[in-house]
């Protein structure tokens, strides 16, 4: 089960990510969260300061930086049954070098929301710093208003959640949508060895109807 998870941010893509890889137990590998984590390390990472003012802005990360953090976490033991890639690869050339560097995927799953719908999620969205998960203040409210359901810890709002953020952030991944997609569409057409199948999911429905049609396709496939 090798998949890519493509959707705005907003589109409940997250969510999503985190009903698959409880049931299919394969990793999520999340390169914004693991952005997150170098921000957050205390360890000494000369990009740091970089990565930390790029996601501030909602721009993508350089290249290299990003595909030497996503290849050295799939050499990791977790991925051997396969891998939930979220947020990654966003450009032409981080398909290129996951191809090269012989990673492959069978799925693409794309949770496709309107720009006006996420704008609207985006607004109310909190998260659990530490487990990673999310509420909506309307959409998916705490138990306890501002709380974490499990920890009753405090729940933050990402700093890169905010409208001009996000105009700047949906108009980059329609972008980054459209080189991915065609770029394997192209390996389809010319039945270039590993391109996956393309699955392009509603997203507007309610979190549970949107899991129940992930799953339904994801074990056909
Ligand atoms: P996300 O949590 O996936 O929305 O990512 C948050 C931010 O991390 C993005 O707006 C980018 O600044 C950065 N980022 C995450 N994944 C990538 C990637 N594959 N390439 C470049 N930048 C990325």
């Amino acid at each position: 089960m090798r998949l890519i998870i493509l959707g705005a941010p907003g589109s409940g893509k997250g969510t999503q990510a985190m009903f698959i890889k409880k049931k299919f137990h394969i990793p999520q590998i999340s390169t914004g969260e693991i952005l997150r984590d170098v921000i957050r390390s205390n360890n000494k990472n000369n990009f740091k300061n970089k990565i930390y003012n790029d996601i501030k802005k909602g721009n993508l990360i350089s290249d290299n930086i990003i595909i030497d953090l996503v290849i050295n976490r799939l050499k990791c033991s977790d991925c051997i049954n396969g891998y939930l890639l979220d947020g990654f690869p966003r450009t032409l050339s981080q398909a290129h070098a996951m191809k090269e560097a012989g990673i492959i995927i069978d799925n693409i799953l794309e949770i496709y929301v309107s720009d006006s719908e996420i704008i609207e999620r985006i607004i109310g969205r909190r998260i659990h710093a530490s487990s990673g998960r999310i509420y909506h203040n309307k959409f998916n409210p705490p138990k306890i208003h501002g709380r974490d359901n499990i920890t009753g810890e405090l729940l933050v709002q990402r700093d890169d959640d905010t409208i001009e953020v996000i105009k700047n952030r949906l108009s980059i991944y329609h972008k980054q949508k459209k080189i991915l997609l065609d770029y394997y569409k192209n390996l389809e057409t010319f039945k270039i060895f590993g391109f996956p199948r393309y699955h392009r999911i509603n997203g507007s429905f309610s979190i549970d109807q949107v899991r129940n049609n992930i799953f339904s396709i994801l074990i056909k496939n």
